[in-house]
Parts: structure tokens; C-alpha cells; sequence
């Protein structure tokens, strides 16, 4: 099973990405996740990632082409992945078409709306190993400390006011073209991405398989 999930920041694709992964026994694969893990190992490609990220633009196609192209080679996706994250513009949408991955079965699209993104982000919480958290809808049992691992949970830098505006000005310019683009292809299935994590991960399931 070769998935998307599309949908604007905070609409939980993270989240159920990883529910679905583990569910479908494919692996999660994070864009976003494996440039933040290229920062924290302080490699030349995080260097050149992390200004880019910081502001709430994307990184260079070849950069995250490259990384993902890397991803996808490795044993555990020959039977399927979820891509979150990529592709996050046209260009990147056909290197994925006309490379050599295979076809998407679907593109999970996650709908949810604006208010609702802000609300998300601004209780977004996560610790260095990359558990995340939200302050009223799943909170850690002890403020400020991952359940997990005990590492402090702080705020991702690029889910502050001025950056989040920007990553939906992003989103709407260069990645929610990628709706018509899969529409054509008859890929995308909706889902309505609020209320219980529990139900939203029984919708994608079920649309999936279907
Ligand atoms: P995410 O964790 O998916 O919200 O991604 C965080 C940041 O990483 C984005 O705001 C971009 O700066 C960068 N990023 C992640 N995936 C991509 C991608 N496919 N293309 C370009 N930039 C990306």
C-alpha cells in the first residue's frame, strides 16, 4: 500500500500517519522529520535545510528529493509507506510520478478548517526524539515532560504565529494544487480530519482498504 497524506499543517498527518503505518505494517516517512533529524545531527544538508525551515518555506526540491529518494530505497518500503510531507509542490509530485517507487493507491487528503489549525499548533507540543503532545487534547500526564522518554516538551520554532502564517500562505500557493493535480489522477479520498484520533484513524482505514 503506496498512501499520501495531504492536508495543511496541524491537520494531523503526523499523528495518523503514524497510527495508519502501524496499522497497514508500512513505514511512516516524515519529510519534515528526516530534514529535523539532519539539523539535530548537524549534517551539511540540515545546514542548508534548517534556514529555509525556520522561516516556514520549503527546501529546495533536489535537497528533499534526494532525502526521500534515499528513504524510499531502503528494505522496509518495498511493501508500501506513507508519505507526510512530500510531495509538497508540482515538481516534487511528478519526480515521485516518474520515479521509480511504484503507484500511490491513494491520496488521503485531510480536511480541517483554519481556526481550528490555529488552535492545534498553538498547543503543539513535542520532546527532542520527536514525541509530540497538545496541551488540551493530549496532554502529557506531567506539564512540560514527555511521557516517553522524560525530555522536556518545547514548542517546534516554526510553529510560532508569525512562521505558522507563512507555512499556510506556503501551503496554499504551492502544495494545495496537488489536489487537482491527484483529483485527475482519481486518487484522493477526504477525510474529515476533527474530533477523536481514534475515529479519524477507523475513516482512513476504512478508505483505504475500501
Ligand atoms: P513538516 O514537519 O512536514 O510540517 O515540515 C516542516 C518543514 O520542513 C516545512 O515547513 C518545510 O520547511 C520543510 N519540508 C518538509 N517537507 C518538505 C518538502 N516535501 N518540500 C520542501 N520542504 C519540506
Amino acid at each position: 500500500m503506496r498512501l499520501i497524506f495531504l492536508g495543511p499543517p496541524a491537520a494531523g498527518k503526523g499523528t495518523q500517519a503514524n497510527r495508519v503505518a502501524e496499522a497497514l505494517g508500512v513505514p511512516h516517512i516524515s519529510t519534515g522529520d528526516m530534514l529535523r533529524a539532519h539539523i539535530a545531527s548537524g549534517t551539511d544538508l540540515g545546514r542548508e535545510a534548517a534556514s529555509r525551515m525556520e522561516a516556514g518555506e520549503l527546501v529546495p526540491d533536489a535537497l528533499v528529493i534526494a532525502v526521500l529518494a534515499e528513504r524510499i530505497a531502503r528494505e522496509d518500503a518495498a511493501v508500501g509507506f506513507i508519505l507526510d510531507g512530500f510531495p509538497r509542490n508540482l515538481a516534487q509530485a511528478l519526480a515521485l510520478e516518474t520515479s521509480s517507487v511504484g503507484t500511490i493507491d491513494r491520496v488521503v487528503l485531510f480536511i480541517v478548517d483554519e481556526d481550528e489549525i490555529v488552535r492545534r499548533i498553538g498547543g503543539r507540543r513535542g520532546c527532542s526524539r520527536g514525541h509530540t503532545y497538545h496541551l488540551d487534547d493530549h496532554p502529557p500526564s506531567q506539564p512540560g515532560v514527555c511521557d516517553v522518554d522524560g525530555e522536556p516538551l518545547v514548542q517546534r520554532p516554526d510553529d510560532s504565529e508569525v512562521v505558522i502564517r507563512n507555512r499556510l500562505n506556503v501551503y496554499s500557493r504551492e502544495t494545495e494544487p496537488l489536489i487537482d493535480f491527484y483529483h485527475d489522477r482519481g486518487l484522493v479520498v477526504e477525510i474529515q480530519a476533527f474530533g477523536p484520533v481514534q475515529h479519524i484513524t477507523r475513516q482512513i482505514l476504512d478508505e483505504v482498504r475500501a
